[in-house]
């Protein structure tokens, strides 16, 4: 169990990134247009093993919003704070095949997954607290023990997000008239973009997904954030549902749980080994980062990191 090297792993990266950097089609989210300083060509890869190894490569002191990132982290927090059976009665686990804003709901009433809009606003609104602002600041503290660092909500993220939230309260109304939703729609729509809006760097990132690779426990602090059923659960739907409508050819090819968002933030945990995560805003048709999925594509062959190979 020697190891690894963190400047082997940079200049590894530093290949990585300037293969896939050429891969610059696709167009960056709608809501960054309104947000002040933000380059679409930024690119940043980082990986952290589950020995706490780190490193990171091109922009890495930017931060970025979390966007659909988020969505499995709230879902791993609410597993932890609430249990599995009472997550489960009011989101599922199945992949919807629609869009991730579809407005609808599984024809048991649940919301598909806890990946698609509907789903993470319920999960959101699972998130112990009486109000708007005790939810956002236990999310923030475990979000915070996740990645090793104090996190926080960009302000301009969430006012260009609640600038277009029509969308999202539909949901939140449709899920609130189907007696899912317990609070107020409205509050738990802020919420919930909110924590979307919470700013990472790449190495952040890569903890936060290290985290859920080594079963819970951070390799960087050494605390235990998770427990191994929640980080287990988190991961099975990042495998089935993660990456938009792209999961099962992303399954297949690159085999690396993962979740990904508009912002072109992707963070993928390899189970035992590493947490990798990237940033590069540029999206292709699914919604997912386009050179994101370069560096993952590149990383699961050079590395042999396909979860489902034969060992
Ligand atoms: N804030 C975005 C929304 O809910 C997140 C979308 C995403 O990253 O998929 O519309």
């Amino acid at each position: 169990n020697k190891k690894t090297d963190p400047r082997r792993l940079e200049a590894e990266l530093a290949e990585v990134i300037e293969q896939v950097r050429g891969t610059d089609g696709g167009e960056p989210s709608d809501y960054l247009a309104d947000v002040d300083g933000r380059d679409p060509d930024s690119f940043a890869v980082a990986v952290c093993t589950t020995d706490g190894v780190q490193a990171d490569e091109g922009d890495e002191s930017r931060a970025f919003a979390l966007q659909s990132v988020s969505k499995a982290v709230t879902y791993a927090v609410a597993l932890q704070e609430r249990g599995l059976e009472p997550v489960l009665q009011r989101v599922g686990v199945e992949p919807s095949g629609a869009a991730f804003n579809e407005l609808t709901l599984h024809a048991d009433g649940r919301p598909y997954n806890p990946l698609i809009n509907a789903g993470a606003i319920m999960t959101h609104a699972l998130i112990p607290g009486d109000d708007e602002q005790a939810r956002m600041r236990l999310l923030l503290q475990r979000y915070s023990d996740l990645a090793a660092a104090e996190l926080s909500v960009s302000q301009d993220v969430l006012d260009a997000e609640l600038a277009r939230a029509h969308r999202n309260l539909g949901l939140a109304h449709m899920l609130q008239a189907a007696d899912m939703l317990p609070d107020d729609a409205p509050e738990v729509v802020r919420g919930y973009l909110a924590q979307c809006s919470v700013e990472v760097t790449v190495s952040q990132l890569a903890t936060m997904a290290a985290t859920i690779a080594a079963g819970g426990v951070n390799p960087v602090s050494g605390e235990r954030v998770l427990e191994e059923w929640v980080v287990q659960q988190t991961m099975s739907v990042m495998f089935s549902c993660g990456m938009y409508d792209a999961s099962g050819q992303w399954m297949a090819e690159v085999g690396i749980p993962a979740k990904s968002g508009v912002s072109g933030a992707l963070m993928g945990a390899v189970p035992g080994a590493l947490g990798i995560a990237s940033w590069s805003p540029r999206l292709d048709g699914q919604g997912n980062s386009v050179r994101g999925i370069g560096v993952f594509e590149e990383l699961s062959a050079r590395w042999d990191l396909h979860v489902l190979r034969h060992r």
